[in-house]
């Protein structure tokens, strides 16, 4: 046997590919491996660990100096210069980041998939790969995987802070009903938001990749591996290069299946050739395959949070990230039902501050407005050139705008409720993020900073200007709230479209509903690139189901070809 030829070698160990690794492998005659940018740490550090987010504010798991333009410009302004933008870089790729927002999307986006020509993407094609991830600790029934690696619970109402006790009751004042099940109830209402955890950890992808996984002689894992280019033959890809700890490899296999997300799959397409000829051209790279759709479509979620001071008595200390949000409908002209999502954030940090700060953010769960991502040359080195265009369509601005009136509403009315509660619009985010890093000099800060605004009123009231402003007189003046929104609205992490499945023969698709790359033989993609569009939810979940529908499909073909597996 060669030992350096697999049968597949998947390209990045996110939140679809330690999925697709992991079901492949599981075939003892199939052999994987593994390929991922970052760091494998065994057993997870106790910042990924914790069941509240504090990994994402770890730089050394991160693709460094990665920028963006976030925001398209308004009319007759200049574009606003690329900014940081947070990639994950490390086993569990977002997984291991991430919020744990434990959403699938609704049907509605499923079916609209299947109707953009991806055939068996439809709810009914995907509902099983969903309950083959999930484990539900609450609900049971057609609807809920049992048995699968990912936890998904609620948190009881009973255990709910009093902030999001309190902006819950706001929310069910103006009308909407109670959803106890998310995943199961699509409805419009006020949801008991679904967490990827258990009580004492995070659980992501990489948790399929547990030790018994990891002793499977078929496995291999070649952490803090960057893959640079893939391998072409013809018009068939036989391998990957690489560099691993400064060293260049070529690596040989029967399929690469590319799983290193919305932002590094077309990025490795192009720099192999393959993408839309006029971009190819444009970056100098010679072309192996015109496959016009690839880097294009990129799509994400806006956000925007006004936050909140807790008084003493009504903090919940170390509670966890969420308990509650709001699933609405805009019914702004030609946006769909249920585009927008209200987190209710509970507590807005792990230190001191954190504790004292709440927040309520409004999210375009249905974005008009597309993106894209090239490849640049700067001093002969190729960079990523990525444009998110934020608010390229107007209907998305808009809805935010509206959606910060509706925060500061409930708001509002949750300070009623809560004695003591100050509401701020945070424009400080650089200071929010610095603090974010768990380091113990931040734990001392945020404690001081912590105490001078439970102590006297001008104590606090200098330290909130520090974090923000008072958002109370946007509300009476359109251009100035159209301003702050445009201004302190931000990306999520949920990029996503920019190889997008379709017919084989639609030229907008870079993948056909097996996700094989139309056109090559021997590459498939598994990751948030392939969705024709975002769905309405937060896209871990949506993507490790891509990982296990596309692992499923890689080996019935492999079943019908007579190949190895
Ligand atoms: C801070 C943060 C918070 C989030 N919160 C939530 C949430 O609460 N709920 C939710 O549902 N979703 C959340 N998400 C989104 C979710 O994590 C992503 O949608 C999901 O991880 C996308 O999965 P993926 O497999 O497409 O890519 P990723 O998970 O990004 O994985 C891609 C992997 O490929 C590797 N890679 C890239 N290029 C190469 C290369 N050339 N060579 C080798 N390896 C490479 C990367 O290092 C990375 O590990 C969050 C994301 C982030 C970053």
């Amino acid at each position: 046997m060669d030992h350096d030829y697999h049968d597949y070698i998947v390209v990045g160990a996110g939140a679809a590919g330690c999925v697709v690794a992991a079901r492949l492998s599981e075939r003892r005659d199939c052999r994987v491996l593994l390929v991922e940018a970052g760091a494998d740490i065994v057993p997870e550090p106790a910042s990924i660990r914790s069941p509240y987010p504090v990994s994402h504010a770890v730089s050394a798991y991160r693709w460094p100096g990665l920028a963006a333009r976030i925001k398209a410009p308004r009319p007759g302004q200049p574009a606003p210069p690329p900014a940081p933008y947070l990639q994950p870089r490390i086993m569990g790729g977002g997984g291991s980041l991430m919020g744990m927002f434990a959403f699938r999307g609704l049907p509605a986006d499923y079916d609209e998939w299947e109707g953009a020509g991806a055939a068996g993407w439809g709810w009914d094609g995907v509902l099983p790969a969903f309950r083959r991830i999930e484990r539900d600790l609450d609900f049971g029934g057609p609807l809920h995987g049992q048995a699968g690696p990912v936890p998904v619970r609620r948190h009881r109402r009973e255990q709910w802070s009093p902030f999001s006790q309190a902006v819950g009751r706001a929310f069910e004042e103006d009308g909407y009903s109670f959803v106890a099940d998310a995943n199961g109830d699509f409805a419009d209402g006020h949801l008991a938001v679904p967490a990827s955890n258990l009580p004492d950890r995070r659980v992501s992808s990489a948790a399929m990749l547990d030790e018994a996984a990891r002793a499977r002689p078929n496995l291999t894992i070649l952490a803090d591996s960057e893959v640079q280019r893939l391998l072409v033959s013809e018009r068939r890809i036989v391998g990957v290069a690489l560099m691993r700890r400064g060293e260049p490899a070529e690596l040989r296999a029967r399929r690469v299946v590319l799983c290193a997300g919305a932002i590094g799959t077309p990025q490795l397409l192009l720099r192999s050739g393959i993408g839309p000829a006029s971009d190819l051209a444009g970056a100098g790279i010679t072309p192996v395959h015109n496959l016009e759709g690839v880097g294009r479509n990129l799509a994400n979620h806006p956000a925007i949070y006004l936050s909140a001071l807790v008084p003493r008595g009504a903090r919940q200390r170390r509670g966890a990230l969420f308990h509650n949000g709001l699933r609405y409908s805009s019914r702004l002209p030609g946006c769909p039902a249920h585009d927008m999502f209200m987190p209710v954030i509970n507590r807005t940090a792990w230190h001191a501050l954190g504790d004292r700060v709440t927040a309520l953010g409004a999210c375009v769960y249905k974005p008009f407005s597309r993106g894209r991502i090239g490849l640049s040359r700067v001093g002969g080195r190729l960079v990523a050139d990525i444009d998110l265009a934020l608010f390229a369509d107007g209907r998305d601005l808009d809805r935010m705008i509206e959606g910060t009136r509706r925060i500061f509403r409930y708001l509002t009315r949750a300070s009623e409720l809560v004695t003591g509660l100050v509401v701020f619009a945070p424009t400080n985010a650089r200071l929010t993020a610095r603090l974010a890093e768990p380091k113990a000099i931040n734990a001392i800060v945020a404690r001081v900073a912590g105490a001078a605004l439970d102590g006297p009123a001008f104590l606090r009231r200098r330290a909130l200007r520090n974090a923000g402003i008072d958002p109370a007189p946007l509300f009476d003046d359109e251009a100035g709230l159209a301003d702050f929104v445009y201004r302190y609205a931000a990306p999520m992490y949920h990029p996503a479209g920019s190889c997008r499945l379709g017919a084989d023969g639609d030229p907008a698709a870079v993948v056909d509903p097996r996700c094989r790359v139309i056109g090559l033989d021997g590459l498939s993609i598994a990751d948030a690139s392939i969705m024709p569009a975002l769905v309405r939810g937060n896209t871990n979940l949506p993507t490790m189901m891509i990982g296990e529908k596309a692992a499923a499909m890689l080996r019935e073909d492999d079943a019908q070809s007579g190949a190895r597996s």
